[in-house]
Order: C-alpha cells, then sequence, then structure tokens
C-alpha cells in the first residue's frame, strides 16, 4: 500500500517535498477489521491548520470514501462503502469495532460511519456536500446563526465546500445571501446558479462600499470562513443582535501565528452591537450527523441544494490538489479519484 507521509512542519504554503510517498506492507486482517480500497479523498483547509499542532512526522489524515474489499467484521461485508479519516493512501486497514463511533485521533475527534444510501448520487459526496463539510455548514449555520426569514446573511469562502451549502441552506430558509468568492466565475455560479441574491469577487471590490449597497439594513448573520481584515469589515456592519458562526480563517492558515496582527478593532463593535460570536467544530454535534445528512440528500434530490466537485484524478495529484484548494482553484468541493 501507500500513504503520504507528513515530514516537516509547513512554513507558508505546504511544499511537495514536505511530504514522502511511502510503500509498506499491509498487516493481514485480524478479527473486527476490515480492508478499505480508497476511492476518494478529500483535501482540506484544516490538513493546513493542524500541521501547526502536529507532531511530525505523521500520515496525512482527512476523510475519505472507500470500498470494503476484505473483511473481518460481518456487518461491514465485502463491497460495503465506508466513510472513514484515514486519509491519504491508496489501502488501509481499519479496526471497526474500535472506531465505528466517533472517538479521538490526537486532538482531532473524527467520524467513521457507512456511507448512507446516497440515492444515485456520487459517493464522493460522502466526503463533500453530505459529509464533514455540508455537515458543518448544516449545524455550525442553522445553530449558532439560527438565521429567520428575511434576515440578511453574509458569507465568506462563499464558492467552497462549506460556503456553497451555508448559502443554499439560507435561501431554504427565506434569508437574503449575499456572498465573498475569489473570481468572476466563482461570482457567476453563485448567482446564476446557486441562488444567491448578491456575490462578489473579494479582490477586486472594496468590501465596504459592496456589502452596504447590498445590505442597506446592514447584516443579522455571518457565516465566517475566512477571518482577516475581510471579516473585521463584515462584522463592522452588523446589526444589533447579529450573530456570527466562526468556522475557520482560511486567510491566515499559512501566515506565521507569531506575526499576526490582533483584531483590537473588533471589540468595539461587538459590544456595541450586542453581537454574539461563537466558534464550533463539526464533530460537536457528531451524534446528529445522520441527521443533517439525511436532509442534505434530500434538499439535492428535490434541487434545493446544488453540488459542484472539482476533482483531481490519481494519486500522485494529491499534494497539487491540496496546494490548488488553498489557493483556490475549486469551485465547490475539492475532491480526488484515487
Ligand atoms: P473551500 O472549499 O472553501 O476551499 C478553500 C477556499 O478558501 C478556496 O477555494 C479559496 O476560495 C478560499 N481562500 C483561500 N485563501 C483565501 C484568502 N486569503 N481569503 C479568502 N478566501 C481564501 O474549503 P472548505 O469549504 O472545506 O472550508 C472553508 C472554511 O471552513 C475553512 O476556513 C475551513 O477551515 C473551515 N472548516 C471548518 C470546520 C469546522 O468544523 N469548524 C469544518 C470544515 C471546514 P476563493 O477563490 O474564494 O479565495
Amino acid at each position: 500500500a501507500r500513504k503520504y507521509v507528513v515530514r516537516k512542519y509547513f512554513e507558508g504554503v505546504p511544499k511537495r517535498s514536505d511530504f514522502e510517498i511511502v510503500e509498506y506492507e499491509l498487516p493481514p486482517l485480524k478479527n473486527g477489521e476490515v480492508l478499505i480500497k480508497t476511492e476518494w479523498v478529500s483535501v482540506d483547509p484544516y490538513l493546513r491548520f493542524c500541521n501547526r499542532n502536529a507532531l511530525v512526522p505523521y500520515d496525512q489524515f482527512s476523510y475519505q470514501v472507500g470500498i470494503v474489499e476484505d473483511s473481518k467484521f460481518p456487518s461491514y461485508p465485502i463491497g460495503t462503502r465506508i466513510v472513514t479519516h484515514n486519509g491519504w493512501c491508496d489501502y488501509s486497514v481499519v479496526d471497526i469495532p474500535k472506531i465505528s463511533e466517533s472517538y479521538i485521533s490526537g486532538n482531532l475527534l473524527v467520524v467513521t460511519y457507512k456511507l448512507p444510501n446516497l440515492k444515485g448520487l456520487s459517493p464522493s459526496l460522502g466526503i463533500g456536500a453530505v459529509g464533514m463539510p455540508g455537515i458543518t455548514a448544516y449545524f455550525g449555520f442553522l445553530e449558532i446563526c439560527q438565521p429567520k426569514a428575511g434576515e440578511t446573511v453574509v458569507v465568506t469562502g462563499a464558492a467552497g465546500a462549506v460556503g456553497s451549502v451555508v448559502g443554499q441552506i439560507a435561501k431554504i430558509k427565506g434569508c437574503k445571501v449575499i456572498g465573498f468568492a475569489g473570481s468572476d466565475d466563482k461570482v457567476k455560479w453563485l448567482e446564476e446558479e446557486l441562488g444567491f441574491d448578491k456575490a462578489f469577487n473579494y479582490k477586486t471590490v472594496d468590501i465596504q462600499t459592496v456589502l452596504k449597497a447590498a445590505a442597506p439594513n446592514g447584516v443579522d448573520c455571518y457565516f465566517d470562513n475566512v477571518g482577516g481584515e475581510m471579516s473585521s469589515v463584515i462584522i463592522g456592519q452588523m446589526n444589533k443582535f447579529g450573530r456570527v458562526s466562526v468556522c475557520g480563517s482560511i486567510s491566515t492558515y499559512n501566515e506565521d501565528p507569531t506575526k499576526m496582527a490582533k483584531a483590537t478593532i473588533l471589540q468595539p463593535s461587538i459590544v456595541s452591537k450586542e453581537l454574539k460570536i461563537e466558534g464550533f467544530i463539526a464533530t460537536r454535534w457528531a451524534n446528529r450527523w445522520q441527521e443533517a445528512i439525511a436532509q442534505l440528500i434530500a434538499w439535492i434530490q428535490s434541487g434545493h441544494l446544488k453540488t459542484n466537485e472539482h476533482v483531481t484524478v490519481g494519486f500522485d495529484k494529491l499534494y497539487d490538489a491540496f496546494v490548488g484548494m488553498l489557493a483556490g482553484e475549486n469551485k465547490g468541493k475539492a475532491v480526488i479519484k484515487i
């Protein structure tokens, strides 16, 4: 089997030489174990972020969808599709009883489960719109923002795996949705296909000016995927009792944390507008993931939730897909077909 091992702490954009592809013999199966052939691998922003706190060297983790090729655990027979956190490898062995529920791996709580019946949809959605990113959008937006019909919602990273789902859920809930993304093509996709009321290319507009025009009555909910300067500007335009769901801060992931600016200018706005700002990790709702998955599948089937995947083909292309995602090459979810 082959796997990627991370050999170094990343400095700035991860380098190819930070990774090594290692070939190794898989052990024979013991009772309770299954052999999984990887089909789809996810590249996600937290792979960059978590490198800071990981102990190198480590096997590159990430969610993946695989198929059971050999089994010593009867309820996972050969042919079962499974979502695991086995990462960047082409084959792996999993002890199902040990990890069939959520479990702590390092400081990361991850969830392993049989891929639900996707009713004809591609299994790759199991690491995208009906997997961890879609579930993140579902709970992170609905539980923390508590959106009400008629409210104005802003989403950053709007054309990404999480953001594109958040914006569409906000539309389903009857909100006005404004998205920010990093290219004109993404903006067009958000407005013309996903039904965002307004979208902007944050690289070419003055955020404060366009947001004032698009949301003259202010912003009620902000789903923050990017952090940094953009978030400070948006938070400055929140309404009283606005809710901010802090999902991620990808604009800072390649930065040196010791050199980052401190967000002191935000605090007066937080006080005067009486904002509620809450961070979260999707696994907070690990025991409710199946509820989100069922709803997301239903929305896709009814046409309320549209998905797009940026597919890269080949185990050898995982590094390229990863840095490509960090650079914004993906519209929708970045996935790798092994
Ligand atoms: P995406 O599919 O959105 O891919 C990352 C995107 O980030 C890129 O496509 C790029 O799009 C954008 N980006 C890159 N650099 C910058 C920058 N400097 N400023 C603004 N945007 C940038 O990834 P995900 O949907 O998987 O993740 C989105 C966010 O959600 C991340 O912050 C991630 O860490 C977080 N997350 C949090 C979880 C949680 O449990 N809290 C779970 C899953 C994700 P563009 O062209 O628009 O720049």
